[in-house]
């Protein structure tokens, strides 16, 4: 099956192309600046690679630009748009609605629509790109995947806040978890690298970009998320604070006369290990380029970091009571071995040695725990894309749909 992946935000539209049965990658690329001016960059699997500026005014337009060009005579991937089976929209928040990924119709518009003040810098952006397609593609199946289904499964204790009960029932405030999709692909991914039941075994994943969270998966399911009601809770981020003290936040609005909007700005785009590192910069490279040269702020953002990770890390362990697999995903858990071992040197007391020659290898999935490390430490590159693929391709089969091409 040919499934056309769609990731569609305020002003940009990521898409793929992946044929579900060999997993391959038939093309990608992104629409930027959408309602501004428009640039396409699109590459396929025979080497084209494109970079322009087409003017797309909306999604449809920029839509229609990704169709066009697929079913392109020379640059194209496939003959006609007929042969796209499927499409599977990312979608960030499904609030308590969806438990797993669903087929879109106008019903699930409708409560999606109901969840937007909930994820209201997303979901509308999500929306315009359903709509898009759908107005352009009217009889193809749309599958939607949320980022919040996977975490579904958290129970009470796990998801409510020490608030009265009352805002939960009210207003549904509670904590919802975020980067399902990548922390369901790659807790996967980690059983099937290790040759492991995903039933069986208790991983805890670090995806380490520049928005972070900690997953815990227990035997397959979400037992606990570091991110909260919004994206905001957790970790130190690239430009969000993670946990704060509420309590600050009123002495920090009385002190600089802000109100909740404009502390809210702070709390988001100002801060993590940009504010830490006095506005030096959000980017982990150029923290870790800085921290060698005894740039001191730079050095006390990365650590930090990597302290708050093994803090989580360790309460999650608690939490599951035990933990086979550790994994290290996303742009910073990926590629920065520095960061990896100090935050390995916490958790020593689990048992952990690392191979430290294994640690510096670059490959999709690796195992950097020595033999003698009673927990498994793996760096695994995430494939949001791909997951939603393959969620797409599995709820087209419920429904009986079959290749067309
Ligand atoms: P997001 O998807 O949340 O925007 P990514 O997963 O792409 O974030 O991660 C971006 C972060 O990964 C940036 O801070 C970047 O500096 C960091 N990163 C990428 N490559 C490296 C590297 N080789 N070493 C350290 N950090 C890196």
């Amino acid at each position: 099956m040919k499934i056309l992946v769609i990731n569609s935000g305020s002003s940009s539209l990521k898409f793929q192309v992946i044929d579900s049965k060999t997993e391959k990658v038939l093309a990608k690329g992104v629409c930027e600046r959408i309602g501004i001016d428009g640039v396409f960059s699109y590459k396929t699997h025979k080497g084209i690679s494109i970079k322009e500026s087409v003017p797309m005014q909306n999604h449809k337009q920029a839509v229609n630009t990704i169709l066009d060009t697929l079913a392109d005579g020379e640059k194209g991937v496939i003959h006609d748009f007929a042969e796209i089976d499927v499409i599977g929209h990312r979608l960030v928040h499904g609030g308590e609605k969806f438990t797993g990924s669903v087929v879109i119709t106008d019903e699930v518009i409708q409560a999606m629509t109901e969840c937007n003040d909930l994820a209201p810098l997303h979901n509308p952006a999500n929306l315009v790109g359903v709509d898009a397609c759908r107005e352009l593609m009217p009889d193809t199946l749309m599958v939607g995947v949320f980022d919040t289904a996977f975490n579904q499964t958290m129970e009470p204790k796990a998801f409510l806040y020490g608030l009265p009960y009352q805002y939960y029932e009210k207003y549904k405030i509670r904590r919802y978890g975020f980067h399902g999709i990548s922390h369901k692909y790659v807790s996967l991914r980690a059983a099937e690298f290790m040759g492991q039941n995903p039933n069986r075994v208790k991983t805890i994943v670090c995806h380490l970009g520049n928005g972070a969270s900690i997953c815990a998966v227990k035997y397959g399911k979400v037992i606990d998320n570091s991110m909260g009601f919004t994206p905001l809770e957790g970790l130190v981020m690239g430009t969000r604070c993670g946990d704060v003290d509420p309590g600050a936040l009123e002495f920090l609005a009385k002190k600089e006369n802000l109100d909740f909007q404009q502390v809210m700005t702070i709390l988001n785009q100002e801060s993590g290990v940009l504010g830490i590192s006095k506005n030096f910069s959000s980017d982990f490279r150029e923290l870790k380029d800085a921290e060698i040269k005894y740039n001191e702020m730079a050095a006390l953002a990365r650590e930090i970091f990597a302290y708050k990770v093994a803090k989580y890390v360790g309460s999650y362990a608690a939490a599951m009571n035990g933990v086979d697999n550790i994994v290290f995903t996303a742009g910073v858990g990926e590629n920065d071995s520095d960061i990896r071992d100090e935050i390995c040197e916490y958790l020593e007391f689990l048992g952990i040695t690392i191979d430290e020659v294994k640690n510096r290898e670059q490959a999709e999935a690796v195992k950097i725990s020595d033999w003698s490390s009673k927990v498994n430490v793996l760096v695994i590159k995430t494939n949001e894309e791909l997951e939603i693929a393959r969620e797409a391709a599995a709820v087209a089969a419920q429904m009986g749909v079959s290749e067309k091409a």
